[in-house]
């Protein structure tokens, strides 16, 4: 008689290498992977994200079928499908990394309580943080608001596990169950507009590794100095590979410090740091995603332009910087750090148009979309956040886009029809010469927009709302 096969739960954890739980799974015995959609779960992919899970999980099929197992998957809430397979399978045990998102561990207290109705054990590993939330403590015991306190205190703790090989076997149970396939997940959106995405992108745990190693090789050594230049390939990409567990923060972390140490592997670690901190935020704060940090943020007189956020999600308000961000955001599924923090300075501050609907589209147009990440960024850029950049610091466009892209190679690559303009101009084509303007052959409202705002007086309109709401809760104004 074959002993019963243990179900391990996957999330955001696609991977075979350095997955505690499959590893526990198969080291007694069957194993079924299971990965499960709820279409109505907040957190279900959004549409950029549901392209790079589809992938994804066609290649962890493929990687668990090499080692004589099978992927499940299913369809609906978790504490409902996960009894019903481990009740078809005769599974007596269910195994799963710990999730990430805001409502994970209420969601994993009722999958358990859901199996121990039916006497199944389940138990959750850690897995996808390099320090589990609520392990990097102030002396005191409190958490920490301010990063470069968080990272120190990591330091100083011992370092992360080292990370576990790939089961050589994981065998399928005698009697796998019936379900739906992949194909039955629908997650590749219609219609077809993801050949972009298809272009630069190869989800999966082997292109990860690849992806990893080529950048420690060439990259990493430059991180330091070319990371805020997004016309250069200076930083990892590794992020959407992160976001879907295809790699874990423990492997990078170990592959990053067993070379030769270096500024900008200290630089690159700091900033898979930044990941860590933002999660721990997340546990704090599990209204995080929805709720500004600092209370008095909720009062702010938000007063979007009609039409501004249109302008903002095409790429069409007439800054390159900004324009160029959105397009390669809509084409790539990925946007250059520093320019993320440009276009959100720009939808927040100059279109006084609150943060959480800069999210809200980052997260449908983001393959490495993150609950944690991409709201404590977004209340970082808004001034809102733990550790953020203060509201007065509004973003200039074009001086952002001439200090960080001074030749405009990033510009000129997402916005080909400024292509022909002179360095000096390209970001700020409307003060070009009707010379230069007509032998790049640009005509402006016509081939590119004029700004869709006066940057100066956008700013001084940002200030006073945030003047304002300091006001009405007695505090000090801040310099203009
Ligand atoms: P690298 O520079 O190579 O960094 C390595 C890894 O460190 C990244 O893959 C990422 O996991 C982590 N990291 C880097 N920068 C940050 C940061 N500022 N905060 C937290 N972690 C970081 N990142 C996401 O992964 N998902 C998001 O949803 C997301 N939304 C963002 C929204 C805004 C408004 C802003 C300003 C930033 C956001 N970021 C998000 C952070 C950052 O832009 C990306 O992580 C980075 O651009 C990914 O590229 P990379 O992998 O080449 O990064």
């Amino acid at each position: 008689m074959t002993s019963p096969p243990t179900l391990v739960w996957l999330r955001r954890d696609l991977r075979v290498a350095d997955n505690p739980a499959l590893a526990a799974a198969a080291q007694d015995g069957p194993v079924l992977p299971v990965f499960i959609l709820d279409p109505a779960d907040r957190w279900a992919p959004g549409g950029a994200a549901r392209w790079w899970l589809h992938h994804s999980l066609a290649r962890l099929e493929n990687a668990i079928a090499a080692r004589g197992g099978r992927l499940a998957f299913g369809l609906g809430p978790p504490a409902a499908e996960l009894p019903r397979l481990a009740l078809a399978t005769g599974a007596r045990r269910v195994l799963w990394n710990r999730g990430l998102d805001p409502r994970a561990p209420e969601q994993e207290a009722a999958v358990a309580a859901a199996l121990a109705a039916h006497s199944i054990d389940s138990a959750g590993f850690p897995a996808d943080l390099l320090a589990q939330p609520g392990t990097v403590r102030s002396r005191s015991g409190g958490s920490f608001q301010v990063f470069t306190a968080f990272w120190r205190a990591w330091r100083a703790l011992p370092p992360p596990p080292t990370p576990l090989p790939a089961p050589a076997r994981l065998a399928a149970p005698a009697e796998p169950p019936s379900g739906p396939t992949l194909a039955d997940l629908d997650l590749l959106p219609r219609p077809r507009w993801w050949d972009g995405l298809a272009e630069i992108w190869q989800p999966g745990e082997d292109a990860a590794a690849q992806r990893l190693a080529a950048f420690l090789d060439a990259g990493v050594a430059a991180y330091a100095t070319r990371r805020d230049q997004p016309g250069e390939d200076g930083t990892s990409r590794l992020s959407p590979h992160l976001a879907f567990g295809e790699i874990g923060p423990r492997q990078i972390w170990h592959a990053a410090t067993t070379r030769e140490p270096s500024q900008g592997a200290e630089t690159f670690l700091r900033e898979v740091g930044w990941r860590d901190f933002s999660h721990a935020l997340l546990a704090d704060h599990p209204d995080l995603p929805d709720r500004p940090l600092r209370p008095e943020f909720a009062a702010f007189p938000w007063d979007p332009p009609p039409g501004a956020l249109a302008a903002w999600q095409r790429g069409e308000t007439g800054f390159p910087i900004v324009d160029a961000g959105m397009r390669q955001l809509w084409r790539t599924g990925w946007m250059h750090n520093r320019v993320r923090m440009i276009v959100a300075s720009f939808l927040v501050k100059d279109l006084l148009t609150p943060w959480q609907t800069g999210e809200a589209w980052f997260w449908d147009t983001l393959v490495d979309a993150s609950p944690a990440v991409n709201a404590a960024s977004w209340q970082w850029v808004a001034g809102c956040g733990a550790d953020a950049a203060p509201y007065f610091r509004v973003f200039n466009p074009v001086l952002q886009g001439e200090k960080f892209d001074p030749r405009g190679r990033y510009v000129r690559r997402w916005l080909p029809e400024l292509a022909g303009l002179p360095d000096r101009w390209v970001h700020r084509p409307w003060e070009a010469e009707p010379l230069a303007l007509a032998a790049a052959g640009i005509a402006l409202d016509r081939t590119y927009p004029r700004p869709i705002l006066d940057h100066g007086a956008a700013r001084q309109r940002a200030l006073a709302a945030f003047a304002g709401l300091r006001v009405a809760r007695g505090g000090s104004a801040p310099p203009a």
